[in-house]
């Protein structure tokens, strides 16, 4: 059984090209001074179908700061080590809040609402460090994306991780205050210094989209046959990536898209076709929610022309 998209590179160049024409381009973060050098004039994108061809268009092969986009494979990580366990330390609703509020965790007594707002990911990353030195449990998440990716190349951005830890008083007030609550087990500045450096680790959007396939099909690799979770644990993960994947912009992305995807403040954005397609896009300018403006029009103009949408065409 073919499950090959026809046109799909057709398409794919369409849209590069018609995402390098736009001038609305969204705003670059500034909060973390290192992102804030990166040209707004980037526009990348990849998919990779189910028999595993490859349709890139744009900045395709580039590397950027992947940021929130780690926070699916330490979520992946975390549930491979705890379980269902995982879910005493953080919730799985959408916040409906920006992606490094605070307002929440003081009613919920310190348990994050999701895995993917800052503040539920900081207690991802201390759960997988725990019983770990941080070098080490940063370097479990640094191969575990060098494997997905089928690529050993990938590496941290050092630049980008430093000035976010010079920078990073808001997440570190985060921790401080799950800290006071017993959420966290290892100290602050460890887990910290472990969620700056994942979120500083560099990818193209060729290399996100094949670290994202096992989502597409059920926890397994198709090219590799290497299963990395099981089937319920990958719609389990997709499901969390529709419903809180874009922090408080899940809804219109949901509404527009119709996809599982998680963004980052580098501008990447990953989405999942379940069965059809893994798929990255990066454009660095962001909207007022912190998601990749043109990564979103481009996914939406994608997810139209491809018929890909969850919730049918
Ligand atoms: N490292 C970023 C931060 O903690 C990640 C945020 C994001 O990509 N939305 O602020």
């Amino acid at each position: 059984m073919s499950m090959a998209i026809p046109d799909l590179q057709d398409v794919v160049a369409e849209i590069a090209d018609e995402m390098r024409q736009r001038v609305d381009r969204g705003d670059v973060a500034t909060y973390i001074p290192e992102l804030a050098r990166v040209d707004p004039g980037h526009f990348g994108i990849a998919v990779i179908d189910a028999e595993g061809h490859v349709a890139t268009g744009g900045d395709a092969d580039t590397p950027f700061s992947i940021q929130s986009i780690s926070k699916v494979f330490t979520l992946t990580l975390a549930l491979g080590l705890a379980g269902d366990r995982l879910w005493q330390r953080v919730g799985r609703e959408p916040s409906g809040s920006r992606f490094n509020s605070i307002v929440q965790l003081e009613s919920e007594r310190g348990i994050p609402r999701n895995p993917f707002i800052n503040a539920g990911a900081i207690a991802v990353t201390d759960l997988i460090l725990s019983g770990h030195q941080p070098r080490e449990a940063l370097g479990e998440i640094l191969r575990f994306l060098q494997f997905l990716a089928d690529d050993t190349t990938i590496q941290i951005d050092k630049a980008v991780a430093a000035s976010e830890q010079r920078t990073g008083f808001r997440n570190a007030a985060l921790a401080n205050y799950m800290k006071s609550y017993g959420v966290l087990d290892n100290p602050v500045d460890f887990t910290l210094g472990v969620y700056f450096h994942h979120c500083a680790i560099s990818m193209s959007c060729r290399q996100l989209a094949t670290a994202g396939r096992f989502l597409a099909h059920l926890g397994r690799n198709p090219s590799t046959g290497f299963s990395v979770v099981t089937p319920e644990r990958a719609r389990r993960i997709n499901a969390v990536m529709l419903t809180c994947g874009h922090y408080d912009g899940s809804g219109e992305f949901a509404y527009r898209v119709g996809l599982p995807g998680k963004s980052g403040v580098g501008g990447g954005i990953i989405a999942i076709a379940p069965g059809k397609a893994s798929i990255a896009v990066w454009s660095p300018g962001l909207d007022e929610s912190g998601n990749s403006h043109l990564g979103r029009i481009a996914l939406e103009a994608l997810a139209k022309r491809l018929n890909l949408s969850i919730f049918g065409s």
